[in-house]
């Protein structure tokens, strides 16, 4: 079997170091790792859109933006398919046919969808297209017969929902579908990295993001106001480790490499937070050393993009290119999707020739 990968992100912003941890960053690594036959990177507009109806704009703006964080973090459309979820009309008839699957109950004991109708204060009033997006992102990763899916942790019931619509259409309808995988990252911090303000999840709806795209100068702004220990008063003081997100942070980006190069008091991240807790090394020593790490990994990203910008017209171009190479696989899927439904009327002679059989009679 062909090891495929899709993924992809809403277009409600640009993308944050949350995103970067959580998926891009592994998925540069395993498109470049050429252990996968096919990678298909989407832009999930559709899904924005189902909380975001009456702001088209900002989803229509946000599509630019992702995708130059796509490509300035190396993502390469010669190695994967970079595509806009809207412009697949397939995903949709085949969210029309999953809908008959799931029940209503399924979808209410989500837990990442309850999550987040709380956040955006939907409780009574859930837009349908909202509640359903878990059946329309079991036909984004099957359209393309997708093994693997890397993700941050939120979208982990997503993909266990794939995984049961796959099961319920191949009993029925024969097999047909692929059965997914989720590809956590390996370092718990990195699938659900906090805001900056220590809350549980960096996310743009939340406002608490360091952006990818952020300059030099915004990225130290935002790390110097960090969440840290709010008992941690005086240099001298103890300071504890426990929701302290600036060591939270160090634990998902630093190396003992790092040490060396911009904190050479310490041989490790180990050393330096027995001190923090023996006492003695102050809040805005730790920042410094982080916002240099941060710097380290972001620099060369903002340069790319900075290049990028020049020629925009070609970004759109790879995304043209990409919705093509997208479309031409989920078509197929779809074609497979019916014939195994038997609503594939005209292209199934034996059932012409059979009814007029039956009609001879
Ligand atoms: P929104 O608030 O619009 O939902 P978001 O910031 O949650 O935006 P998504 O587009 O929903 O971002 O998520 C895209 C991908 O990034 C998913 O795979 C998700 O798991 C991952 N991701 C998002 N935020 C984080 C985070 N803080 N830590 C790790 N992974 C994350
Ligand atoms: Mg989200």
């Amino acid at each position: 079997m062909q090891k495929i990968i899709l993924t992809g992100d809403r277009p409600t912003g640009r993308l944050h170091l949350g995103h970067y941890v959580g998926s891009l960053k592994r998925r540069v690594e395993l498109q470049n790792s050429g252990a996968y036959d096919k990678i298909f990177i989407m832009i999930a507009d559709a899904q924005a859109l189902t909380d975001n109806a009456d702001n088209p704009d900002k989803i229509r703006e946000n599509i630019i933006e992702v995708a130059l964080d796509y490509l300035s973090c190396g993502l390469d459309p010669a190695k994967s398919s970079l595509f806009i979820q809207s412009q697949i009309p397939e995903l949709t008839e085949l969210t029309c046919y999953y809908m008959n699957l799931v029940t209503v109950s399924r979808l209410q004991r989500n837990p990442t969808v309850k999550a987040e109708i709380q956040l955006r204060n939907f409780e009574t009033s859930i837009p349908v297209g909202f509640f359903t997006y878990p059946i329309s992102q079991a036909s984004d990763i099957t359209a393309f017969r997708a093994t693997t899916v890397p993700v941050g942790e939120d979208q982990l019931p997503m993909i266990e929902q794939t995984r049961e619509i796959v099961r319920k259409f191949n009993s029925v309808y024969g097999e047909t579908l692929v059965e997914p995988e989720a590809l956590i990252p390996e370092n718990e911090i990195c699938s659900r990295l906090p805001g900056t303000d220590g809350k549980a999840k960096m996310s743009k709806s939340l406002g608490n993001c360091i952006y990818l795209s952020d300059t030099e100068e915004e990225v130290k702004k935002k790390v110097m106001n960090m969440y840290t220990d709010p008992g941690h008063l005086k240099v001298t003081d103890p300071g504890s480790l426990e929701g302290n997100t600036v060591f939270i942070y160090l634990d998902a980006f630093c190396r003992d490499e790092h040490f060396a190069k911009y904190c050479p008091d310490y041989k490790n991240l180990q050393e330096m937070k027995d001190h923090y807790q023996r006492g003695g090394l102050g809040d805005v020593k730790v920042k410094r050393f982080l916002n240099a790490v941060l710097e380290d990994e972001l620099a060369p990203i903002r340069t790319r993009r900075k290049e990028l910008e020049k020629n925009i017209p070609a970004v759109y171009e790879i995304l043209k290119q990409g919705c093509v190479a997208a479309r031409a696989e989920a078509s197929k899927t779809l074609a497979d999707v019916k014939a195994a439904m038997r609503i594939n009327y005209f292209e199934d002679e034996e059932l012409i020739q059979s009814q007029q059989e039956r009609f001879n009679q």
